[in-house]
């Protein structure tokens, strides 16, 4: 029988009740035949209130305790849902990560996937067994210790599990109708697309659009799974939601598709950096060690010798960047005088394939931001994306002044 994966984030299996709601969406793709995998997620809140208590904790944690912590939310969602079909008499059985068995890396807390072995559900399946359901998130890594994927890992299992079953479709299905010009939640006037193409997506999935984690956009663009990402509060139809499709499949082309923002970045500068060369290796090697994801970067003119070094990278990472780059220091390969963190920042991005052939939507994101009176901290641009750092408190105007500004709601 063709195979379906379908996707349930934590919103769409919150409680119970919207546990069975879900649950008879599977039953309408079982009843047309489907043999369904499906991959939830944990209980909406419930992956943020572990993480919160693993650094109440330990805030330096090791990470291998993280991940024990933190996949715990899922086990419980997977038992749940499996429970609540066979109450509507389908047959279906769940699956911690590591009883598929998931096989990730050993880069515990953003663990990359390695391989999904298919033998053991495709024999359940075989048996009479009509629903999988995965708990996402989570794998094993090869010592044999639970790993997570990083957060919104969730998307990737299902796309994964797409891939490695050769299934017909992958629906993410979310609390939102598909994928936006925006976030909805930040502009009124943000539209729903029918198709995005996978570049775009993958742009604005890293630049902060949480709607799909980045890692799964990059797997099915490579493993060509057909992702759908739609509600699971609608009524079901067809043409729902968004396809997240190739670049020729789509007829509307605009210069800018979309515009994404992340608040949880944060600007590090080193102060007095010693200008020679080997500095800037000095600097993002042990960062890079550390497991810090370094984004935009901007080193300063050298005044008498010495520069000022400013970098990007998530705001929960912060702590460990400084002390990577403390240590560096006490090892005498680097030398500055002082970090200093900036939390206050968010960064804001523009994307869309179009920008490879029209010039002037830098010159003209940056008038539309000083038309505002927002100023720049800093800039990063790319052949499909311009990203900019700001302050905070700025975020939801910038975003709604682009939008407004590329003509985002037409
Ligand atoms: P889930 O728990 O189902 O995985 P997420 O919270 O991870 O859901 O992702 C869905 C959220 O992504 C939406 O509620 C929305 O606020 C946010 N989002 C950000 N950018 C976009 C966008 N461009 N289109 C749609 N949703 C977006
Ligand atoms: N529960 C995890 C998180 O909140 C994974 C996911 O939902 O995709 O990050
Ligand atoms: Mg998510």
């Amino acid at each position: 029988m063709p195979i379906l994966v379908m996707k349930f984030g934590g919103t769409s299996v919150a409680n119970p009740d919207r546990i069975r709601r879900a649950a008879k969406r599977v039953g309408l793709e079982v009843a047309k035949g489907y043999d369904v995998i499906v991959i939830v997620s944990a209980m909406s809140g419930k992956t943020n209130e572990l993480v919160g208590w693993v650094n109440e904790t330990s805030p330096l944690y090791d990470a291998r305790e993280y991940d024990a912590v933190v996949s715990s939310g899922e086990n419980v969602t997977a038992g749940l849902m499996a429970l609540t079909l066979q109450e509507m008499d389908i047959p279906a059985r769940s699956w911690q990560g590591w009883q598929v068995p998931l096989k990730t890396n050993s880069s515990h807390s953003q663990a990359r996937i390695e391989e999904i072995p298919n033998e053991n559900i495709l024999a359940k399946f075989g048996e009479g067994m009509r629903v999988a359901v995965v708990a996402g998130f989570q794998g094993i890594s090869p010592e044999g210790r639970i790993t997570t994927l990083g957060r919104g890992g969730s998307d990737t299992t299902a796309v994964a599990f797409a891939a490695a079953f050769d299934a017909e479709r992958c629906d993410i299905y979310t609390d939102v109708d598909g994928v936006y010009t925006t976030d909805p939640r930040i502009s009124d006037k943000a539209r729903k697309l029918d198709k995005i193409a996978f570049e775009e997506m993958l742009e604005l999935a890293s630049l902060g659009a949480k709607v799909l984690q980045t890692r799964s956009v990059e797997l099915a663009m490579r493993y060509k799974v057909k992702l759908r990402v739609l509600s699971s509060f609608e009524e079901p139809s067809d043409e729902a939601g968004t396809l997240v499709c190739d670049e020729e499949e789509i007829m509307e082309n605009k210069v800018v598709s979309g515009v994404a923002y992340s608040r949880d970045e944060a600007k590090m500068t080193l102060v007095s950096v010693e200008d020679r060369p080997g500095i800037a290796a000095g600097i993002f090697g042990p960062l890079a060690e550390a497991g810090i994801n370094v984004d935009m970067i901007v080193q300063n003119i050298s005044d008498e010798g010495t520069t000022d070094m400013t970098f990007s990278c998530p705001t929960d990472q912060v702590k460990r960047a400084e002390k990577a780059l403390n240590d560096a220091k006490a090892a005498g390969s680097i030398g500055f005088e002082e970090i200093i963190a900036d939390t206050n920042v968010a960064k804001i991005s523009v994307v869309g394939i179009g920008m490879r052939s029209q010039p002037g939507v830098a010159a003209k994101m940056f008038k539309v931001l000083s038309d505002e009176g927002i100023n720049i901290k800093v800039i990063a641009t790319s052949e499909i994306k311009i990203s900019v750092l700001i302050d905070r408190k700025y975020m939801e105007l910038a975003v709604q002044a682009l939008h407004d500004a590329f003509e985002l709601e037409k």
